[in-house]
């Protein structure tokens, strides 16, 4: 499988397109499509009809569209500059047995970043 470095809740900068500079978090990853949906960016405006049955009342409604992987940049939590992922291997030992977790660490700073999308 494809190894996908961004996660849910990284922090992102846009490289490239109209919302170029624009920093957001990720909301979705989009691994089929290799695209991330992020907050506030590539915002697409939709003219939704007011709909009485299901009652919405129409207007304007703003929605994230999908930004493909290679237009984001991840940024790094502690030290705050785009950045490249590593990942590595930390040992832990609990009960006397020793566990082999991979955690994903800034390749400018060499800090361990959070892993995204386990914390609600
Ligand atoms: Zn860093």
């Amino acid at each position: 499988m494809k190894q996908f470095r961004i996660h849910k809740d990284d922090v992102v900068m846009v490289i490239a397109g109209k919302d170029k500079g624009k920093i957001g978090r990720v909301l979705k990853i989009l691994r089929k499509h290799d695209r991330v949906l992020v907050e506030k960016v590539n915002i697409a405006v939709r003219h939704m009809r007011p709909n009485p049955q299901l009652q919405q009342p129409g207007g304007r409604v703003e929605k994230e569209m999908p930004v493909h992987v290679s237009n984001v940049v991840v940024q790094c939590p502690v030290c705050k500059q785009s950045t490249r992922i590593g990942y590595r291997y930390l040992e832990e030992s609990k009960d006397g047995k020793t566990k082999r977790k991979r955690v994903r660490f800034c390749k400018k700073c060499n800090e361990i970043m959070a892993q995204g999308g386990k914390k609600k």
